[in-house]
Parts: C-alpha cells; sequence; structure tokens
C-alpha cells in the first residue's frame, strides 16, 4: 500500500518530462509557419513605429532589464500582441510568475505565430523565440517551465501589447 503512494507521484514526474521533451523537440523542428504572410520593414520605417527599446529590442535582438518590463508583473486578462505586426501572440491564462524578471508564458496562442532559433550567444545554448510574421525577437523559450508544456517562453514586454479582454 505504501509502496504505491510513492509510484505515483514517479510515474507522474516522468511522464511530464516525456512531455516536456516531446515539445522541446516539436519546437526545434517546427515549420508550420512558412505560410504564413510576411511583414517586411526598412529599419528607418521600424524606427518611426517603434520607441527605442522596443526598436532595441524587436530589431536588434536585444533584452530589457529584468524587472523592468511593463508585463513582468502584469495580470489582467486578455492577449499580447506582437508590437511590429500585432500578430497574437500569447495569451493571459497561460502566464504565470516565474520571478525571473520578464513576462513567462508556458504557452503560445498558436504554435504557428512563432519561430524558433538555436541560439548560442553568451556561452550559452538557448531556443530564441521570434514573431512567425514580421521576425521580431521576441525572448527565449526553456524547458523549466510549469505543466501542463513544461515549457517558459521567457518574453520582452518591449515585444508586446497588451489586448484588454471585456
Ligand atoms: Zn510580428
Amino acid at each position: 500500500m505504501y509502496k504505491f503512494i510513492f509510484i505515483i507521484p514517479i510515474i507522474i514526474n516522468i511522464a511530464l518530462n516525456t512531455c516536456a521533451r516531446k515539445e522541446m523537440k516539436n519546437l526545434s523542428s517546427s515549420d508550420q509557419s512558412e505560410n504564413m504572410e510576411k511583414v517586411y520593414k526598412t529599419e528607418e520605417e521600424w524606427k518611426q513605429q517603434l520607441t527605442p527599446l522596443q526598436f532595441h529590442v524587436t530589431r536588434e535582438k536585444g533584452t530589457e532589464r529584468p524587472f523592468t518590463g511593463r508585463f513582468n508583473d502584469f495580470f489582467e486578462k486578455g492577449y499580447y500582441k506582437c508590437i511590429g505586426c500585432g500578430l497574437v501572440l500569447f495569451e493571459s491564462d497561460t502566464k504565470f510568475h516565474s520571478g525571473c524578471g520578464w513576462p513567462s508564458f508556458f504557452d503560445p496562442a498558436e504554435m504557428k505565430n512563432l519561430k524558433f532559433h538555436r541560439d548560442t550567444s553568451y556561452g550559452m545554448i538557448r531556443s530564441e523565440v521570434t514573431c512567425a510574421r514580421c521576425d521580431a525577437h521576441l525572448g527565449h523559450v526553456f524547458d523549466d517551465g510549469p505543466p501542463p508544456t513544461g515549457l517558459r517562453y521567457c518574453i520582452n514586454s518591449a515585444a508586446l501589447e497588451f489586448v484588454q479582454e471585456e
């Protein structure tokens, strides 16, 4: 009887880990967004549309300082669009408090709206996340998130625009 009680959490843990690994594999080979109509703008056009911080983050792969972003400690009900092209990227239902200093989500609104790239800068192997439509740099995805996906999409506030739900 007691043995069973110990075994069950172990089984759940194995199932969750397997699930997360499968998801990460899917991410790196994601090509569902190939048919999406792209948004292209010149550097000048982006500079006119975006604030200097938004431009730095999304067009120069910058990172806002931790705990400074508008949506880091923000949990209103609604959805988050790309600051560059307005594509819906995340929903408030999947936002969680990670304590890492940037808005964190465990799942995108639609997988096809994101693109994933291997990023080896700063001596780390990370998975960079960009907008599938305008190629804006959004942040990175890590495999230490909560269930059900086990993923943490660590996204710059400066790359997002929030739309409140009525
Ligand atoms: Zn975009």
